[in-house]
């Protein structure tokens, strides 16, 4: 494409990657730069998506699929669109391009998982950070040759409000994309001003369009949104739509198309699908699984919730049916647990426990907790440190909850509080790594440690099953070990003297050529 697509769509390396196969692996990427050695995170954690002659890649992230959708669905022609890799943007690029769309997820690193992570290993820029910063001053190099405009839209929108200009971005788009992004390309194309900011709400159902061309790690889009409506949440969440079933239908077969035998339903909880309110239609989900049963392929939520799990248990062996998820095959599950205190459940996400009460939440969690292990479903679950007003009584809440799971099967994963840009708490604090000096956040951290240690060496194994290539695999599951191993003889520290251990940490930096060195030469040993 000698003069370059009129329209470009892409997204940084920690987006625009399918992560080795397994989509766990992208977290990994929420670690400071300076501790994960470079051909590790290129290679392994991050690697490239391949790109046709014209610089198409081949698969997308599926957010950037929607968008290239919604541009085909509104009269633009497929051959002023290219969808791309950081990579191949001098390819793609050229004088008739006019704009340059960014998809965002984490661009600066402030993200729950990169935030809590980078504070308690010392700080530092995450991978995430240092790819999307990549991306954006490769893109400013070629806007200063070929003058087009730069538009951002995406979850991670938030982060760049303030910087954005100076970033060379001339729009960020808030909010869902599908409708307002087409009139903004209409607007660059015939010369007119675009806004700095726009809020794009929520699409209407109908007017959500189906992707048309294969999706990262196979993935369809089955609700949008979510009734629950906690306020730390994204409010663009929270219009609550399933999609139909016949556009799930066309999206799966786009992906089958492309190879994929397996779909990623993406959802906030699977459980929700067809609801009105927040109770399970039961009769809506068995049609689903049903339908996509029929296409011969297999397929897991991304997402579930305690309430949905309780309300749907008796579909659970059918789903496993459908699905052939058993003692060899379990189905690894992201699950939002937040906090054992009824009193902040009720404070902050009253919703949740619909249509029970807050106050029956601890009992919920175990319950459900149960119910999901028996049959194989293992949970990562996610819980919020520091939300404001949270005091000793609320964490010791939450560690006898954690405590009394001692046995069971799951990973507890403890995030610091960070006030998402245009959620209902946008204007409180960052929850500060010095919560810590409190002895009852030292010991519920521990015990999520301990626990997620004892499970990981035990579910490894089975979990990177999902990485494609063996030597990947190989290398992978070598890097995850050194890293259990080394958290497991820090454990103690971080009960007394956490603070030690991350100004140690801090100290660290594993991408000295000799460490990268080491990781190549760690890696060919694997890869032998
Ligand atoms: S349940 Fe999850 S997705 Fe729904 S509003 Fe709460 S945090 Fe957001």
């Amino acid at each position: 494409m000698g003069r370059g697509y009129r329209i470009v769509l892409t997204a940084d390396r920690a987006t625009m990657t399918d992560y080795s196969g397994l989509e766990a692996l992208g977290f990994l990427l929420c670690i400071p730069y300076r501790l994960v050695p470079e051909p590790i995170a290129r290679k392994l954690l991050a690697p490239k998506i391949r790109t046709s002659k014209a610089g198409e890649a081949i698969i997308a992230p599926y957010a950037l699929r929607k968008i290239e959708a919604s541009l085909l669905v509104s009269g633009f022609e497929k051959s002023d669109i290219v969808v791309t890799t950081p990579e191949a943007l001098s390819r793609v690029i050229g004088p008739d391009t006019r704009i340059v769309a960014i998809h965002v997820l984490d661009p600066l690193g402030l993200a729950p998982v990169s935030y809590t992570v980078s504070s308690l290993m010392g700080g530092g820029d995450t991978w995430t950070k240092k790819f999307f910063l990549e991306l954006i001053s490769k893109i400013r190099k070629l806007k200063e040759r070929y003058r087009f405009k730069v538009i951002a839209g995406g979850p991670g929108t938030w982060q760049l409000r303030y910087i954005f200009k100076n970033l060379g971005i001339d729009c960020l788009i808030h909010g869902e994309g599908e409708v307002v992004f087409p009139e903004i390309c209409r607007l660059v194309l015939e010369d007119k001003e675009i806004p700095d900011e726009v809020d794009g709400g929520s699409v209407p159902l109908e007017l959500i369009p189906t992707i048309r061309a294969p999706a990262r790690a196979g993935l369809v889009q089955i609700t949008r949104g979510c009734p629950r409506r906690c306020q730390f949440c994204n409010p663009t969440m929270f219009n609550f739509r399933s999609i139909p079933l016949d556009q799930i239908v066309e999206e799966i077969k786009v992906n089958k198309l492309a190879g994929f035998d397996h779909m990623g339903l993406v959802t906030e909880d699977g459980f929700m699908y067809g609801a009105r309110g927040v109770s399970v239609n039961r009769d809506a989900i068995m049609k689903l699984i049903e339908i996509i049963k029929n296409q011969g392929v297999n397929a897991d939520f991304t997402h579930v919730s305690i309430s949905g799990v309780l309300q749907g248990k008796d579909i659970i062996p059918i789903y496993n049916e459908a699905f052939n998820h058993g003692p060899e095959n379990p189905y690894f599950v992201q699950v939002g647990l937040e906090s054992g205190s009824s009193r902040i459940i009720a404070k902050y996400m009253a919703g949740k426990p619909r249509p029970w009460k807050p106050e029956d939440w601890p009992w919920m969690v175990l319950e459900a907790t149960e119910i999901m292990n028996e049959n194989y479903w293992y949970q990562c679950y996610t819980l919020i440190l520091g939300l404001p007003g949270e005091d000793e009584y609320d964490v010791v809440k939450t560690l006898e909850l954690i405590k009394s799971m001692r046995r069971a099967k799951c990973w507890i994963f403890p995030l610091l509080f960070i006030p998402m840009g245009r959620s209902m708490l946008e204007h409180e604090s960052f929850a500060p790594v010095k919560i810590f000096e409190k002895e009852c956040y030292r010991e519920l951290l521990f015990t999520c440690i301990e626990h997620n240690l004892e499970f990981s060496k035990k579910v490894l194994p089975l979990m990177l099953r999902g990485i494609r290539n063996s030597l990947t695999r190989r290398a992978v599951t070598k890097f995850l070990m050194m890293s259990i191993k080394a958290i497991e003889r820090t454990k103690y520290e971080i009960k007394s003297n956490i603070y030690s251990v991350i100004e140690r940490l801090s100290q660290v930096k594993f991408i000295s050529p000799i460490d990268v060195f080491r990781a190549l030469v760690m890696m060919r040993v694997l890869i032998r």
